[in-house]
């Protein structure tokens, strides 16, 4: 069983050492609708044979021997893969210190195999950006309860209820619009938000979250929001329509909507004031021949990609400058090589100069400058890819 992708999970890959041992680092892309294990396997088996004769260059037999293991361990494991509910598969593999590690993500990995003395954690840090985590917070009058959304999974962190005397009944809706202007808020209600406040305080410091999602009624929200501590309330993003008894998959598809959405307006922002940044002659830079020359000047900060976006160019073999027409090499004088998908190779050119990535799906302004761009460190001038 794969395991989910957390901070702490790729630090300690991150910090996994071999001690000279090649660790097999492989990622795969999946389409949970249509692939089964089968599929997954075969699309495994073409990507091993498409980079094994690489990664065994200048390796001695014993390093070519354990590598061969780590393919059949991986191919073991994918074989024995109980359902295919992810939609990117990361595992790291060194047989040699019998180390094995699996992770799911619910997007497509970019298909790779990388094999190093460390485990090729880039993309799973990539993706840790890509995916917020959610405080969901059900307040009412007496209850509260405290979910925990990730990568589309949900889980219940605690649950409780504070004693409220009882408070009369007031006969449907028009009795309780009564009691909103007689009562506003009781004095005990307001200890039970204050609770509830402390609650959501205490999960931000011991295991933090980048977005907050209120499930509370209009009459109590000002009184709720109130009583928030600054760092929660500045994570406050919505709300969703959620009481108390509402099922738990009700609360994880009403967040899974609003966090959607959520995404989809930042990420509009966000290419927004990229293309605007890039027109007034700013840090950024937008198309793709802008954004190879960006990353020939190892200038960039952010790239952004449409998910999946494909272009033809080519690569220099000798020095690894990016460019889109066949020439000799501005760097190195050698003879670019055609490459089917120059943004696999923009990719791992962003990686190895630490800037981030952020892949973005759906429409955006970004799809009327060939889907990249990238933020700057620097303006870059107009030169030649
Ligand atoms: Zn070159």
């Amino acid at each position: 069983m794969e395991r989910l992708l957390t901070r702490p999970l790729v630090m300690s890959l991150g910090g996994f050492d071999s001690g000279g041992a090649p660790v097999t680092s492989v990622y795969l892309g999946v389409d949970r609708a249509t692939d089964f294990r089968t599929t997954v396997l075969s699309r495994f088996r073409s990507l091993v044979a498409e980079n094994l004769h690489k990664v065994f260059q200048e390796r001695n037999a014993g390093e070519e021997a354990s590598i061969r293991s780590d393919i059949e361990k991986i191919s073991g494991f994918i074989s024995n893969m109980r359902k295919v509910d992810v939609g990117g598969l990361a595992v790291f593999s060194c047989c040699q210190k019998n180390f094995f590690e699996t992770i799911g993500v619910p997007d497509p990995f970019r298909p790779q195999m990388i094999v190093s003395r460390r485990p090729a954690i880039a993309p799973l840090v990539a993706a840790l950006e890509d995916y917020k985590r959610i405080a969901v917070c059900i307040v009412d009058r007496r209850n509260a309860k405290l979910y925990e959304y990730f990568m589309g999974r949900m889980q219940e962190i605690t649950a409780f209820s504070d004693d409220v005397p009882g408070r009369v009944k007031m006969a449907g809706w028009a009795g309780w619009q009564e009691s909103k202007i007689h009562h506003s808020i009781e004095k005990q209600e307001m200890i039970h938000l204050k609770n509830a406040a402390e609650v959501l305080f205490e999960q931000f410091r011991l295991a933090g979250f980048d977005w907050l999602v209120l499930g509370v009624r209009a009459e109590l929200r000002e009184a709720f929001e109130g009583v928030l501590h600054t760092y929660v309330r500045e994570r406050l993003k919505g709300h969703v329509d959620a009481q108390i008894t509402t099922p738990q998959e009700d609360v994880r598809l009403r967040t899974m909507e609003l966090a959607e959405k959520l995404k989809g307006e930042e990420n509009r922002k966000m290419v927004q004031r990229l293309v605007e940044t890039a027109a007034a002659g700013g840090p950024a830079v937008a198309g793709l021949h802008r954004t190879l020359e960006a990353l020939n000047l190892s200038a960039v900060d952010t790239l952004v990609l449409r998910a999946g976006v494909s272009h033809k160019g080519v690569l220099c073999a000798g020095c690894g400058l990016l460019g889109i027409k066949r020439s000799d090499c501005a760097g190195c004088g050698n003879n670019m090589n055609q490459v089917d998908n120059v943004v696999d190779a923009a990719e791992d050119a962003a990686m190895a100069q630490g800037a981030r990535i952020r892949h973005m799906s759906g429409e955006s302004l970004l799809d009327k400058f060939e889907g990249i761009g990238a933020f700057t460190r620097f303006a870059v001038k107009n030169g030649g890819a």
